[in-house]
């Protein structure tokens, strides 16, 4: 059965919202770095894409920026392109009505608390103090629990390099000369500042403002200020997220609900465990006992033909 990531997480964070609340995103989260995605601005030019690829050093995007046919289908972050911006019919905002599509940027949101981060083993994945959330080659191990866990279908995986793959995912530039607090590539290619850099406390201020001085344009809601427990990459919008890609998430971290499941599986799932236990251990010297009784019967192996 092919279950998507997305659908997956769909359920287990409903779960987790019914278990209890959401743990308080840090305050230190106003100052990480952050980026501002105004979709009522983003005119699909791809600019972005070229410049990402040209920041990591990655070959240029399959189909080059003028091509239209990049949109016939929904793209998603690969190990050669890790920003895509997707085309959606349907005007941006109510304001917007000479437009027939909407776009969307995707790449890594840098959540507050990140569900690679705590599926990681390891330590391979870091969520640094100025934001981006980092990926270390050198102790990844290659299980590819980082792509199961990420609610937004981020991580991808060299599976082309037979020798030494990689998980792949944007680091918010912080990989490249830039360094995690300067303008990303995509935002300073951007050319009409449908991206925004900045600390995620100011950008809150500048997408409520923004909300506020065009309520015919923006949906009141900022994508990524509460969703999976908070993200540095938000977005403004003017119809609905789940309508443009971004998937519908409650204000808890994947990675808060993992350790609920993990705290309840312990819990209640103890006992369980230990009558299982024990039952086998009743079967195996019963097993033994007739055996003794009977020598001719053979002797358990296991299940394991001899
Ligand atoms: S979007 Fe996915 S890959 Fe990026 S920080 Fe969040 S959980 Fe990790
Ligand atoms: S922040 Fe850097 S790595 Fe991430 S999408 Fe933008 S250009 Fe690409
Ligand atoms: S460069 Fe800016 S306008 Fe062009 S696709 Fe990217 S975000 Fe949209």
């Amino acid at each position: 059965m092919n279950i998507r990531r997305r659908d997956f997480f769909k359920v287990a964070l409903a779960s987790a919202a019914a278990v209890g609340p959401a743990r308080a995103a840090s305050n230190d989260a106003v100052q990480q770095a952050a980026c501002l995605v105004d979709t009522a601005l983003c005119i699909g030019c791809r600019k972005c894409e070229e410049a990402c690829n040209r920041a990591n050093a990655l070959p240029g995007p399959d189909r080059p920026a003028d091509h239209r046919t990049a949109f016939c289908g929904e793209r998603r972050p690969t190990d050669r392109a890790l920003t895509v911006v997707n085309q959606y019919p349907g005007t941006p905002s109510r304001d917007q009505r000479h437009r027939r599509e909407t776009y969307a940027k995707v790449q890594c949101m840098h959540c507050l608390d990140p569900a690679c981060v705590s599926a990681c083993i390891v330590g391979a994945l870091t969520k640094s103090e100025a934001g981006p959330v980092r990926y270390d080659a050198r102790i990844c191990l290659g299980c590819r629990y980082c792509m199961v866990a990420c609610p937004f279908e981020i991580p991808a995986y060299q599976y082309r390099e037979a020798l030494a793959p990689r998980v792949v995912k944007c680091e918010f530039c912080a990989n490249t000369s830039r360094g995690p607090t300067a303008n990303p590539a995509c935002a300073e290619a951007c050319p009409v500042e449908a991206l925004v850099f900045g600390q995620r406390g100011d950008l809150l201020r500048l997408a409520r403002q923004r909300i506020a001085d065009r309520p015919d344009r923006y949906l009141d809601i900022i994508y990524g200020e509460r969703e999976g427990g908070g993200t540095c990459w938000l977005y403004l919008v003017g119809r609905s997220p789940s309508e443009i890609g971004l998937p519908e998430l409650p204000g808890i971290s994947p990675a808060r609900l993992t350790e609920k499941l993990q705290h309840t599986v312990f819990r209640y799932g103890a006992l369980p465990l230990a009558a299982y236990g024990a039952l086998g251990a009743l079967m195996w010297h019963s097993r033994r006992r007739e055996q003794r009784a009977d020598p001719t019967r053979p002797a358990d192996t296991g299940g394991r033909a001899r």
